[in-house]
């Protein structure tokens, strides 16, 4: 009997050991969530590459986080922007 390796839906076929497997998994997960629209506020919004989001239903295109539309660091930025 040959015993199955335990995988996640999504696995980096990569070297590096378990620990970068399970950080990449988790950043992934968190990318392929729906995320919400700035413009129409509906969860549609999917990346189409780095840093590059664009909401499937209204079209709208925005600039964002690698990996997830809003950081923590564009917040703080588009707040010294405005003051
Ligand atoms: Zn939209």
């Amino acid at each position: 009997m040959t015993r199955k390796k335990k995988t996640y839906g999504l696995r980096l076929r990569t070297r590096g050991g378990a620990a970068i497997q399970k950080r990449w998994t988790n950043i992934m997960l968190q990318m392929k969530q729906p995320h919400k629209c700035p413009s129409c506020a509906s969860p549609k919004v999917k990346r189409e590459a780095a840093g590059i989001w664009s909401c499937t239903k209204c079209g709208y295109k925005f600039a964002g986080g690698a990996y997830v539309p809003s950081t923590k660091l564009g917040q703080a930025s588009a707040r010294v922007q405005t003051a």
